[in-house]
């Protein structure tokens, strides 16, 4: 039976994924994540509640429009600098949101038709969920795909996550859950009887730098994955390939003896090369990205690292 009072908040559903699981998938991409990769290139994932996002392009200036001027609770909207139009024929005049007094309350973007003031996080119930699902079955049946959780960390939300995957089982949909790790057993443990499949972050072995770099240990990640393999779950476990964090032999060799114990449980590793695309949704929430000074790696460093793990005897795609 669905539970209709529970809800879970999501920043994102993405349908034809195909690289989140086997087959055509729709991904669920659940808010809120108590890491913070200075390379996260969802930075509207990581925080809990729904959040205000600006997109100045879309803005059509204050002398066509002007329809969030007046309807802030917090008086945090103003009339902000001019900017040419893009035929460059005309100057507006674009808004100013003032983020030491906005609260996410939501009404500027209500009033904003352009969508260039928009909210990042919708709650769901599970029959909203659902409904989406459903419409993705004969798709899912076609290609052996299925449900991918994500997030943020869906872990974070493990009532939601729970249902959602009890509730896809039981329509013999294939799930799969995209973690970080990051979460107590008590969390975990009720979820793998309903998941066929873990996507597992795989960012370091070394705990000190895992802290200093991410701002969490990764002791209670690794020890996690081993009490995951010896309760039965599968493994694709997912490696992004950060420069001058974890490309070098030394931490893929770390890894590789790592991901080696975890057995047969591991069906295949991908490595995530780093990108910066990422940074233009900083931007749009208005806040500052994380210093990176990292350029994506080359595809003579990806090929080496893929071979240098499929010299340990594993399997790896390149994403
Ligand atoms: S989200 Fe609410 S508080 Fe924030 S700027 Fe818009 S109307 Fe004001
Ligand atoms: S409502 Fe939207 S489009 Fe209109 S002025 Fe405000 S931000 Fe610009």
């Amino acid at each position: 039976m669905e539970n209709r009072e529970l809800t879970g908040k999501f920043y994102d559903i993405q349908g034809f994924s195909v690289h989140d699981g086997p087959g055509i998938r729709l991904t669920l991409f659940m808010k809120g994540c108590p890491l913070r990769c200075p390379w996260c290139h969802s930075p509207e994932s990581q925080a809990f509640p729904s959040e205000l996002n600006w997109m100045e392009i879309k803005c059509v200036g204050i002398e066509k429009c002007g329809n969030c001027l007046n309807v802030c609770p917090q008086d945090a909207i103003t009339p902000g600098k001019m900017k040419k139009t893009p035929a460059g024929d005309e100057e507006i005049t674009l808004v100013t949101v003032d983020r030491s007094r906005c609260d996410n309350c939501g009404k500027c973007a209500e009033a904003c038709t352009s969508k260039a003031l928009y909210m990042c996080g919708t709650d769901y119930t599970i029959d909203d969920i659902m409904e989406r699902v459903r419409r993705d079955i004969p798709f899912f049946k076609k290609s052996g795909g299925g449900v991918t959780v994500s997030g943020g960390e869906c872990l974070c939300q493990p009532e939601f996550l729970l249902e959602i995957l009890k509730t896809c089982k039981a329509e013999g949909i294939h799930t799969a859950v995209d973690t970080t790790g990051f979460a107590k057993w008590d969390v975990i443990e009720p979820i793998l009887p309903y998941t066929d499949l873990f996507l597992l972050d795989l960012k370091g072995v070394d705990p000190q730098l895992h802290k200093r770099i991410i701002g969490v240990s990764n002791e209670l990640i690794l020890e996690n994955a081993k009490k995951m393999v010896a309760a039965g779950a599968k493994f694709q476990i997912r490696i992004p390939v950060i420069p001058l964090y974890n490309d070098s032999v030394k931490a893929f060799n770390e890894m590789g003896e790592f991901i080696k114990e975890l057995g047969d449980a591991v069906e295949v590793v991908q490595l995530l090369p780093y990108h910066s695309l990422g940074t233009v949704k900083w931007e749009r929430l208005q806040k500052n990205a994380p210093i990176l000074e990292a350029t994506p790696p080359s595809d003579e460093l990806m090929q080496a690292r893929k071979k240098q793990l499929e010299d340990m005897g594993l399997s790896v795609i390149i994403h």
